[in-house]
């Protein structure tokens, strides 16, 4: 007999996964390795230990182990606000008249208000296992900032910010919310690091970006003693602790029998699509499942979409290892656009090279269309959403929508990555007509791309 469906499917917290899924484990081809920028040979997880904890350089570079267990530390963590859960959309399929059922995965039900906390925490517990004093970091729009403060004050480390100048100065309850936490919040460029200091002096007023915020939080780690690097998103080791994303609605999609047809998630650095889809698209890579998988970023900011596959650097300073990606290039900026989170020139390499082999699609969307799926989202499902988040949500509608034309009955599921609460900025635009959507020319992508190391590989 089949089971109703519940409106949440909740997992108990014996179902909470006990090992992340390592997808790369999974490839036959595998995403190309880090390159040191000076010798351009593969970063070895000793190098990779002097920015970051010794335990996940090693996780860094594993692209064998395909389960890694969970620490108990984490998972006890984990059971504060997890398993989350998979909510059937009733309401929303209801008003899209639509026979296709739409679930997604809710992260935002934490204090940092999204799926970042999972992977914060895991990097907090390494650095703490290793006896480290504290990490640095770079923040956007501050939910990574946030996430980070929080894993670190409850393991009693000291945690570093730079957060992005704009978003510091426009997003001051983000900061304040840092610093109840514990954390030290300083507007990038600064002039505490000597890479601050010289992009300060290059452009003056700048309101900073994420790619040179990171390069300040690396030297910053690198300059302190008993100091590493945090980074939010991007890395392997950052989609594999995501990928409990993907496990647990993979378990509550199997308690219903049901089977997923399209995954879809927003795409900044892709670390919330890489865990979602970890499990399914392992499936798929194995043969064993034909899932369509939808990565959605926008259009000011179109990596998969536009950008190139190549090595590039991971951040303005270029201090970081070389990274084979999809990109716009490092000295790509896109357009003040409030997707804050999704802003990143650069694609993690496990979901370039996969999109590389065909076998995950991206689509990218304007923000004004973003917006009205988000308004139209909480109108309905009553959750107010992150518009990074609501890159999501308005291609499942748009997929249940040629649904309902074809009269075609598939199961959508969607990453819904966090809340919107501190971004009713961008929220007043769009009530008050003030948003635009602008799509960077091909002249200036071309300008990123002129930015492109020339490696002779
Ligand atoms: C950071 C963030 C994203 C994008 O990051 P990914 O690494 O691509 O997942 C998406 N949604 C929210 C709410 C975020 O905070």
């Amino acid at each position: 007999m089949k089971k109703e469906i519940p409106y949440k499917i909740y997992l108990d917290e014996s179902e909470l996964p006990k090992y992340w899924l390592n997808l790369r484990a999974f490839m036959d081809k595998k995403p190309a390795p880090l390159l040191n920028p000076k010798t351009l040979n593969p970063m070895t997880a000793e190098e990779l230990s002097s920015v970051f904890c010794a335990e996940l350089a090693r996780q860094e570079v594993d692209d064998t182990t395909k389960y890694i267990e969970i620490p108990t530390e984490v998972r006890d963590f984990y059971k504060m606000y997890r398993p989350a859960p998979l909510i059937r959309a009733y309401c929303l399929e209801k008003v899209l008249d639509t026979p296709a059922h739409i679930y997604y995965k809710f992260e935002g039900n934490n204090t940092s208000g999204s799926h970042k906390l999972n992977s914060a925490i895991a990097q907090a517990y390494y650095a703490k296992e290793q006896g480290l004093k504290g990490v640095t970091t770079e923040t956007g729009a501050g939910q990574w900032g946030t996430a980070l403060s929080m894993a670190c004050s409850y393991f009693g480390l000291d945690c570093n910010v730079y957060m992005v100048k704009v978003s510091y100065e426009q997003k001051p309850f983000r900061r304040e919310v840092m610093r109840t936490y514990g954390a030290t919040v300083t507007p990038s460029p600064s002039m505490t690091t000597e890479v601050g200091r010289k992009i300060n002096e290059e452009f003056p007023g700048t309101g900073g970006s994420l790619g040179c915020a990171i390069s300040e939080a690396v030297e910053a780690a690198s300059n302190k003693d008993g100091y590493r690097y945090a980074l939010g998103s991007v890395l392997n080791q950052v989609l594999l602790h995501q990928s409990v994303i993907g496990l647990e609605t993979k378990t509550a999609l199997d308690k219903y029998g049901v089977k997923a047809d399209i995954i879809i998630g927003c795409a900044g650095g892709g670390s919330n699509l890489g865990g979602l889809i970890a499990p399914f698209m392992a499936e798929q890579v194995e043969g064993k499942a034909n899932y369509r998988f939808i990565a959605v970023e926008p259009a000011s900011c179109p990596t998969l979409t536009r950008g190139k596959y190549a090595y590039d650097y991971c951040d303005t300073g270029k201090v970081c290892p070389l990274a084979k990606m999809y990109t716009l290039g490092s000295g790509f900026i896109p357009s003040a656009s409030h997707a804050g989170g999704l802003r990143y020139h650069g694609m993690t390499s496990t979901l370039s090279e996969l999109y590389d082999q065909g076998l995950m699609e991206a689509r990218s969307v304007e923000q004004t269309k973003v917006f009205e799926a988000a308004e139209y989202f909480a109108r309905i499902e009553g959750i107010l959403p992150a518009p990074e988040s609501a890159h999501a949500i308005r291609v499942a509608i748009d997929e249940a929508l040629k649904c309902k034309e074809t009269g075609e009955h598939k199961n959508i599921v969607f990453g819904l990555t966090g809340t919107g609460y501190f971004d009713m900025m961008s929220y007043e635009k769009f009530h008050d007509g003030k948003m635009s959507d602008y799509i960077p020319s091909d002249e200036e992508l071309q300008k990123g791309f002129a930015g492109l190391p020339d490696l002779k590989l």
